[in-house]
């Protein structure tokens, strides 16, 4: 990036002023990653200062029966197949109830697209949940899985949403998002919902006044211009409804090996490298400067380990996700020792760590706790990125 372009996307953020999509892909072609961080750094704490949020919750995935075949899913099975399952109400209910000592105040609830499984399982699962954990947000289903009850039960996504909500649904959850743009999203997406459905029920969702996430995988075949794209067309929808509290850039897993059976499930392995920890720091930071207008950026630390989840809160993140159990759709024990459950006390420690000062949020990024930030001693109060 020569002299004069640097200047003026350092005079356009510092001033709050929009980038531009050639801003956005001369961001991703730019090496100075010190800079990029730096620049980021200054977004994420205009907006949320020297604050980290996180939050408490189980990922809870009720059936991995899918009859898609994404080609990243390493998570999905067919029905008959040997480690293919489908809980009964009751199980997930007992299951969620015994995370109730961890002092959960989210289930993250995302399942497999189930051939045979009827409308009714999903309304009925939430009203039996929020019995029993009636102080645990219920953040659930993808635009995907709701396109699909669309054409289970014959209802629209508004009739969908409406009982869904009655039953104590507070979110959607971001996924289904994946990379927008049809020259790639055709080669890695085997379901329905493309950018016209996932933006369409995103759009009623926040009408009626929720709050949704919003992710974006990459790592995989797309190039930094399909980044651009995906974040543009967000930032665009955010103009128009407020409704997106979060972007949740996700790292495409490659090394998935199932050791259960030695199967590689995920067919774009073949064809790609994983994002390496300075790549993904790149996206954490052009996300965060490219989408102006959602307040939060979030790491989701199971997919990037930890020590790149800590820096990418000096790239614009302001977020990490939870204290996640199992989590299951593109990661399973991967070859990086990431764990895939982290404590309340473990997440305080890593957040302190990296210099931030720690809260506590629940689903609607509301505060529930404030926290001390790190010792002075220790690191500097916040550690910025230098440029
Ligand atoms: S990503 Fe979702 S819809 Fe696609 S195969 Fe996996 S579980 Fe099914």
């Amino acid at each position: 990036m020569d002299s004069g372009l640097r200047k003026e996307i350092e005079d356009k953020v510092l001033s709050g002023e929009r980038l531009s999509r050639e801003d956005g892909i001369a961001l991703y072609e730019c090496d100075d990653l010190a800079w990029l961080g730096g620049l980021a750094h200054h977004v994420r704490t205009r907006k949320n200062g020297d604050v980290v949020h996180f939050n408490v919750n189980r990922h809870l995935n009720m059936t991995n029966v899918c009859q898609a075949s994404c080609a990243y899913c390493s998570f999905q099975r067919k029905p008959g197949e040997k480690d293919a399952y489908t809980m009964r109400i009751e199980d997930a209910v007992r299951l969620a109830k015994e995370m109730e000592p961890e002092g959960i105040t989210e289930l993250h609830i995302v399942n497999g697209l189930h051939p045979t499984l009827p409308w009714r399982y999903y309304p009925r699962s939430l009203r039996e949940l929020k019995k029993v954990l009636p102080n645990v947000s219920l953040k659930a289903f993808t635009a995907t899985e709701i396109q699909h009850f669309e054409t289970i039960s014959g209802m629209s996504a508004s009739e969908i949403l409406d009982e869904l909500m009655d039953a104590g649904l507070e979110s959607l959850t971001g996924g289904g998002a994946e990379i927008f743009d049809w020259e790639v999203r055709q080669h890695i997406v085997d379901h329905a919902t493309h950018w016209e459905d996932w933006s369409r029920i995103h759009r009623l969702a926040h009408e009626k006044g929720l709050k949704t996430p919003a992710t974006m995988l990459y790592g995989h075949i797309e190039e930094p211009r399909h980044r651009v794209d995906h974040v543009l067309r967000l930032r665009e929808l955010q103009d128009e409804t407020g409704g997106f509290q979060v972007f949740i850039p996700l790292r495409y897993q490659h090394d998935f090996h199932d050791s259960r059976d030695g199967i590689v499930r995920n067919r774009l392995q073949a064809r790609t490298t994983m994002a390496t920890g300075a790549e993904a720091l790149k996206v954490f930071a052009v996300s965060r400067l490219l989408f102006d207008n959602v307040p939060h950026v979030k790491c989701f630390w199971v997919m990037h380990g930890l020590a790149t989840a800590q820096l990418a809160l000096n790239h614009g993140a302001d977020d990490l996700d939870g204290s996640v159990v199992e989590y299951k759709i593109t990661h399973d024990a991967d070859g990086f020792g990431t764990p895939n459950k982290m404590t309340r006390d473990d997440l305080l420690e890593l957040i302190r760590d990296a210099g931030f000062r720690p809260a506590e949020r629940n689903t609607r990024y509301e505060i529930i706790r404030e926290y001390e930030g790190p010792e002075p001693g220790r690191r500097d109060v916040p550690q910025p990125m230098r440029f």
